[in-house]
């Protein structure tokens, strides 16, 4: 049975990939290597699950290198800190890394989970590997895992894998924040408005109710004098009959 190094960013990413290949018949390591991953405990919850993939697909797991610094990673990316054109310079080591072990320790390929994301540039990591490969002589296998993204999801869920927030690094945990920060704030607008509404609504219903029961007030104040009117003019006539 071929053997394939396959480069893990993270559990749940992992699991597709590892039924697939194995569908195919290969034999899959897994390896952990993921420089920029953020905050120290963020980087150790994602190795830890992937550690309990390992275990739970009977696969070896190599891992590489240790929790990495925020600050170094971002001073490496020379000011391209805008999401995609960074995220190359993050698929770069991670392909590079990937190639280089699979050579060294006779994987017959390697690949890649980050191709089973929608919301990674799947061209780049494809480009990345394929430098990695050329530079390091190795080869590396292309799959295109993203149209089993829902099972997926499914099944981590299923299998209580950890599932992250936010892609990796300190950048897209900042975006992420800021994004829940925007959207928890949409809905508090969104609900102060709807109880304005509510208010307005409600008072315009009051208002209504008071017109109406003033207007039956007035009604029944004219329909008293009317009958009063008439009571007296009825007691004169009544007056002038017995005279
Ligand atoms: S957003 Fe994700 S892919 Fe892009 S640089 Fe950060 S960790 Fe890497």
């Amino acid at each position: 049975m071929p053997n394939i190094l396959l480069h893990a960013c993270c559990g749940p990413c992992s699991l597709m990939p590892l039924v697939r290949l194995r569908d195919e018949g290969w034999e899959p390591t897994l390896f952990w290597f993921n420089p920029n991953i953020h905050p120290a405990d963020e980087w150790l919850k994602r190795r830890d699950a992937l550690r309990e993939v390992a275990a739970k697909f009977k696969v070896s797991l190599v891992e590489l290198g240790d929790v990495p610094d925020p600050a170094a990673w971002v001073r490496g990316l020379g000011g391209e800190t805008e999401f995609g054109k960074r995220c190359t310079l993050c698929y770069r080591p991670r392909m590079l890394k990937t190639a280089e072990i699979a050579a060294a320790q006779g994987f017959d390929a390697f690949t890649s989970t980050l191709l089973y994301s929608k919301y990674q540039n799947h061209e780049s990591i494809v480009q990345e590997a394929e430098a990695g490969a050329a530079r390091f002589g190795s080869r590396f296998l292309y799959r295109d895992f993203r149209p089993f993204w829902w099972d997926g999801i499914t099944m981590s869920k299923e299998l209580g894998i950890y599932r992250q927030k936010w892609c990796g690094c300190i950048l897209s945990m900042k975006e992420a924040l800021a994004q829940q920060k925007e959207a928890e704030q949409r809905k508090a607008a969104q609900k102060a408005e709807r109880a304005a509404r509510l208010a307005a609504e409600e008072e315009a219903r009051k208002r209504k109710k008071e017109a109406l029961a003033a207007k039956q007030a007035e009604k029944e104040q004219k329909r008293r004098e009317r009958l009063a009117r008439k009571s007296s003019t009825l007691q004169t006539t009544d007056s002038t009959a017995a005279e």
